[in-house]
């Protein structure tokens, strides 16, 4: 049974009415899979992760102004939501979960978080919803288990891994993979290990051929001991961020295709849901459900 990571604060974030951030598609995602047939005990809840261990790892004055409240303006609107006490101990416990995810993965050879994918936090600020690097965390995680000695970030999310590519810049341990939409956000793009820029429009056959190509070469060539996934799902056609043409098969058969290619090379994979859009939660849960489908939770 593939462990999974939640927790009901995934969903609990006052925002602004019209606020483009789909806060309520945790939740729904997490009673979609129950009436789908996931059981309540293959459900593990997180634990927040606390301040003093996040600035051993990114910027202390950060990781303090963001906590306190006491970042400047433009360093909230660049991460864009507006602080309260509620975001912060969400964010901390969201990355919590993936850390926790990371550990169960490398325990049972998969664990999933139903959120997750933080990855334009840098050490030194947030930006696009982004604000703690849990993807980052993940991977320090799983390198402090014997046998872990290289993790691939393998990020599928429509736009480009720029944070987690520029805190791994210098590091040989841990190897950043992008497959995203070139022209979209974020527009100065960082260097990953390996970056895989789509055009406007790319349809599922050229997609998952990148994706084929890029996995292929991520596991041959750098030979990781685990795998983190960003699954993001505003890669769908009818995302409202995405510019690309996925379909919802086309989906499936991407994160079947990853999660199988990680079982295949016998080495654990954590996977997080990652982005995704669209204003129609129903509808944007169907799409984060084929990740779910691919790991056999659900059928
Ligand atoms: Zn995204």
């Amino acid at each position: 049974m593939v462990p999974l990571v939640f927790h009901p604060i995934y969903s609990q974030l006052s925002l602004p009415v019209r606020h483009r951030f789909p806060i309520q598609k945790y939740q729904a995602l997490r009673d979609a899979m129950i009436s789908a047939g996931a059981v309540q005990q293959q459900f593990h809840q997180p634990q927040p992760l606390v301040a003093e261990q996040l600035k051993k790892v990114f910027s202390p004055a950060y990781i303090d102004g963001l906590v306190s409240g006491t970042l400047d303006p433009k360093a909230m609107r660049r991460i864009g939501f507006p602080w309260s006490e509620q975001l912060i101990a969400r964010t901390l416990t969201a990355a919590g979960g993936t850390v926790l995810a990371a550990q169960l993965a490398v325990e049972q050879g998969m664990a999933i978080n139903l959120t997750g994918g933080y990855h334009h936090a840098f050490a030194h600020f947030g930006s696009g919803f982004c604000m703690v690097n849990d993807l980052y965390l993940a991977a320090l995680k799983m390198l402090t288990y014997p046998g872990i000695d290289r993790v691939l970030v393998f990020d599928l999310d429509v736009h480009q891994g720029d944070g987690t590519a520029q805190l791994a810049q210098h590091r040989q341990d841990i190897v950043t993979v992008s497959v995203h939409g070139e022209k979209n956000f974020p527009h100065r793009k960082q260097r990953s290990d390996l970056d895989f820029g789509l055009a406007k429009g790319t349809q599922d056959e050229e997609y998952l051929d990148t994706v084929e190509h890029a996995l292929d070469l991520a596991l041959r060539y750098y030979a990781p001991d685990a795998v983190i996934y960003d699954a993001g799902v505003d890669v769908h056609c009818n995302d409202d961020l995405g510019h690309l043409e996925l379909t919802t098969a086309g989906v499936f058969a991407r994160d079947c295709r990853v999660l199988d290619g990680c079982k295949q090379a016998g080495i654990p994979v954590v996977a997080v849901i990652g982005g995704g859009y669209q204003r129609d939660i129903a509808a944007l849960v169907d799409v984060h459900l084929q990740l779910f489908r691919a790991a056999g939770v659900i059928p």
